[in-house]
This record gives C-alpha cells, structure tokens and sequence, in this order.
C-alpha cells in the first residue's frame, strides 16, 4: 500500500494514530457545568454533528480566551477537537444576534427551548431543523419585550415539529366542526372537545386562546405578534401546549414546571 515507514510522504487513508481530528460548526450552549479549578463541561448543540458534550479548558481564567463566547444560551462559532468522551473546545466566538436579558422572566424561558433541545437531540446525530428551531426560539426570546409569547410559539412550533400539533377546528373526539366557544382541551384525545365528548367538569378554553392557537397552528406570525395578548390569555395558550408537550413526552420538563412555580408565586402585572 502507499506507505514508506515513519519518514514517507504517503500513509494509508485510515492511519488516524496520534492525530487529533477537529472541526467547525456553529453551536448552541444548552448547558454548562463548572469543573475543576478553571475548566466549564458544556452541552452543546451544533448544525452538523448534532448535540456533542465538550469541554472547555480554563474557560473560567480571568481573563480568559474562550470564556466570554461560551456563556448559556450562545451562539457560537466553535472549534473542537474530538475527544474519548468530551470533545475539546480550541476556539470560539459568539455570533452576532441579541444577548438574553439577565432576568429570570427571559432565562427561564430560554430555558424551556434549551431543555426541549437537549430532550430531543441524540449524541452526534445532526438534526438541521431542531437546531435552526432552538436558535431562532432563544433569538426571539431575546427580542421580545414579553416573552412569554415567545415561549408560546416556541412550544407551538415544537408541537408541530413533533407531529402532535393540538387539534383545534374539529372535535379531538368525535371529528365533528367545533363551534365558535369555548371548549376543554383533552391531551389524551389530542386537541378540543365537543360538549358531547367532554366530560362533566372539565375546565373551559376561552375561544380567544382557540383563536390564537389557530394563528400559531398557520404560522402567521405576523398577525401573532400584532394580537394583543392579555395575562389570562397567555396563561390559557400556555395550559394547553405545556400539556400537550408534556403528554407526548410522558413526563414534566424541569423547566416547564419551574414557570408554573413562577405563574403560581408572582401573577405577572397587568401590562395593560
Ligand atoms: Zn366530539
């Protein structure tokens, strides 16, 4: 074959020994996790090798090359040496695009896009429209002045995704057209009752929030940013898409259930 011992110039295709394999991608800090003296352990979410854990050596020295890039919720272009367990992070610079407010309402958010992102993606299996989803969701985020709408169409836009959009124009019973009220939402039948399939008792969507799902569900953004959307509105969309994610998933996200603590603890002021 092509070799000439230690000293030639030609070396068979799959001698990897001793070298190190690196490589470039734009990536998402999912997670972070001090470690030793300086060193940060991340979950990243890159475009092209899908989600890889790294590390990042003396990422927490002041000052320190690698440190300011590599913060939760970055977008990054990222260097990475791959590694036996941990790739290694070698460079790294934070995109352009908007920084997330240091205010729980925003991180708390962020947070439930990182965790979906995290759940869903496999180890080193690239999957494009996850990652631009998680990219896009935590940039809006970011840009919104509420960002509980955000996470409104962030969870909608999984949803859909997923394959488990809700439905919301017939009944998720009995297929029959659901008339312009309010109706209970079923996880379980995936979407809207009738009031001949609801069961007594079941708690009622205003038809606002049916509406507003409906705008979600067409992805018209446009018209969604421009709905005004009150407290108690908000909070019915949320209802019904964190138990529709939440059933799919069979279990609660961490993140979920920490925004339900905050919706419990401190309603949010009316904005009005
Ligand atoms: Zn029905």
């Amino acid at each position: 074959m092509h070799q000439r011992g230690s000293s030639g110039r030609f070396e068979p295709r799959w001698c990897t020994i001793g070298r190190i394999s690196t490589y470039r991608d734009e990536a998402i800090v999912l997670r972070t996790l001090d470690y030793g003296e300086a060193d940060r352990i991340l979950t990243l979410l890159t475009r092209e090798h899908g989600k890889v854990g790294a590390i990042a050596k003396g990422a927490r020295r002041q000052p320190s090359r690698l440190g300011p890039a590599l913060q939760l919720f970055h977008h990054l272009d990222a260097q990475l040496a791959t590694g036996h367990n941990l790739d290694v992070v070698t460079q790294a610079v934070a995109l352009p695009g908007p920084r997330m407010p240091a205010d729980i309402e925003w991180t708390a958010r962020a947070a439930v896009v990182c965790e979906f992102a995290d759940t869903f993606s496999e180890d080193r299996h690239p999957e494009p429209d996850v990652f631009e989803l998680t990219r896009d969701s935590l940039r809006e985020v970011a840009e919104e002045t509420e960002p509980r709408r955000a996470t409104a169409r962030f969870l909608m836009d999984a949803l859909l995704r997923l394959g488990y959009g809700p439905r919301l124009r017939e009944c998720a019973g009995c297929d029959s057209p659901l008339p312009e009220r309010a109706a209970a939402f079923s996880p379980e039948a995936g979407g809207f009752l009738c009031a001949e399939c609801a069961r007594p008792g079941m708690p009622l969507v205003p038809v606002q929030a049916i509406k507003v799902l409906r705008v979600l569900e067409a992805g018209d953004i446009d018209l969604y940013r421009r709905l005004k959307l009150s407290d108690e509105l908000l909070s019915s969309l949320e209802d019904v898409l964190e138990a529709q994610l939440e059933f799919h998933l069979d279990r609660q996200l961490r993140s979920l259930r920490f925004l339900r603590q905050m919706r419990r603890a401190q309603p949010a002021p009316d904005r009005t």
